[in-house]
C-alpha cells in the first residue's frame, strides 16, 4: 500500500519537473515518517526510499537506532538548543535553523565532536504567527552572522507554507523563497551555498517543484493520516 503511494508521489514530482523543464534528479523526496512506526519506514526502504524526515529529536534517534544505517535522516522540526548535542553527526540536514543562538549552539557542539552540520535557514515567508522561522528581512543578516561559525554549513533555505485549500495559493510563497535564495546566492558569501530549497508538503509539493524546490517533505501522501495521541 505504502509503495503505491510512494510511486504516485514520485510520478507527480517527475511530471511537475517535466512541466517546469527540470530534471527529476534535482528533487529529493523526503518521506516524513513522524508518528509512524519503523515498520512503515522499512516498507518503503525496501523500494529504495532513503531520505526520511522527522520533526522530533528523540523520535528520530529512536527510529534511527532501529533502522538500516544507510538512511539519510532530515531533521525538519523546530530544534531546541538543549537537544543540539544529541543530533551532531546524526542528520543529513537540519532544516530549521531560525536564530543566531541556535546556529551558535550547533557550531559549538559540532566543534566539540569534530563534525560539520549541514543546515538550512527556516524562513517564515508568509509571516504566520503560529510558525517558527525568521522573516524574509531577517534572513540575510542571520546568514551573514552564521556564515562565520565553524562546524556549521549553510546549504540553503526552508519554508513551511500556510495550510490552504488550493495549493495554487502558495505559489507566490514558493516564488518568494526561491527569489530570496537567488538574491542571497548573488552575495557570494564565504561558506554559504544556496543549493537547497526545502519547500512543499503533501498539500502543495507539486506547485513547490514547479517553483524550484529541491527537497519536498511529504508525509501524509505516503504514510496516510497521522494519529496524534492526546
Ligand atoms: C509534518 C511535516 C511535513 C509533512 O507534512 P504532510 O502534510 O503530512 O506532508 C513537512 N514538513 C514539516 C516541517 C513537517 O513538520
Amino acid at each position: 500500500m505504502l509503495n503505491k503511494n510512494l510511486v504516485e508521489v514520485e510520478k507527480n514530482i517527475a511530471a511537475a519537473c517535466k512541466r517546469a523543464g527540470r530534471s527529476a534528479e534535482e528533487v529529493t523526496l523526503i518521506a516524513v515518517s513522524k508518528t509512524k512506526p519503523v515498520s512503515d519506514i522499512l516498507e518503503i526502504y525496501k523500494e529504495g526510499q532513503r531520505a526520511f524526515g522527522e520533526n522530533k529529536v528523540q523520535e528520530m534517534l529512536k527510529k534511527q537506532a532501529a533502522s538500516p544505517g544507510d538512511i539519510k535522516w532530515h531533521l525538519i522540526g523546530h530544534l531546541q538548543t538543549n537537544k543540539v548535542k544529541s543530533i551532531i553527526g546524526k542528520t543529513e540536514l537540519v532544516h530549521s535553523v531560525d536564530s543566531q543562538r541556535l546556529a551558535e549552539t550547533i557550531s559549538k557542539e559540532a566543534l566539540k565532536q569534530g563534525a560539520v552540520v549541514n543546515c538550512l535557514i527556516e524562513v517564515n515567508v508568509a509571516q504566520e504567527e503560529s510558525k517558527f522561522g525568521v522573516s524574509v528581512d531577517e534572513t540575510l543578516p542571520l546568514i551573514r552572522a552564521a556564515a562565520n561559525l565553524p562546524g556549521l554549513r549553510i546549504c540553503g533555505l526552508m519554508t513551511i507554507a500556510p495550510f490552504v485549500e488550493n495549493p495554487e495559493e502558495n505559489r507566490a510563497v514558493f516564488r518568494q523563497l526561491r527569489q530570496l535564495s537567488v538574491d542571497i546566492a548573488g552575495q557570494n558569501i564565504d561558506n554559504v551555498s544556496m543549493k537547497v530549497l526545502s519547500m512543499g508538503m503533501t498539500n502543495d509539493y507539486i506547485v513547490a517543484v514547479e517553483e524550484g524546490s529541491t527537497h519536498v517533505r511529504v508525509g501524509t501522501a505516503i504514510f496516510g493520516e497521522r494519529m496524534y495521541s492526546i
